[in-house]
């Protein structure tokens, strides 16, 4: 019987959004890699999250995460997949329904 393997143990590392006016808090975020780090996105809008109603993450060029798209409270970004940089940033974009976009960045330390 095959013995089931658990996924990696991972620390959340919320940035928060704020609608008005938009920002991040943590702008820039960072994840450490030595401590399975991944961002978690809350939405500080006080409505009912979900249904693409808070807000899209995109990074558009290159992505520390797998994933290059995350969309509404509480989406996750798995752990980071590219090296340890402290001194590289990754841009992405943070859009919301009808309030405009806001370009802040994250990076990746050891
Ligand atoms: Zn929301």
């Amino acid at each position: 019987m095959a013995t089931p393997t658990p996924g990696p143990v991972t620390s959340p590392v919320a940035v928060k959004i704020y609608a008005d006016p938009l920002h991040a808090v943590e702008d820039p975020f960072y994840v450490h890699v030595s401590k399975n780090e991944e961002v978690v996105w809350e939405c500080m809008q006080s409505h009912q999250h979900g249904h693409g109603k808070c807000f899209t993450i995109e990074f558009p060029g290159e992505s520390p995460f797998a994933d290059k798209v995350f969309q509404d409270h509480g989406a996750k970004t798995g752990v980071a997949v590219v090296p340890p940089n402290d001194v590289k940033l990754y841009k992405y974009t943070i859009k919301i329904p009808g309030g405009g976009t806001l370009d802040p960045q994250g990076g990746v330390k050891g």
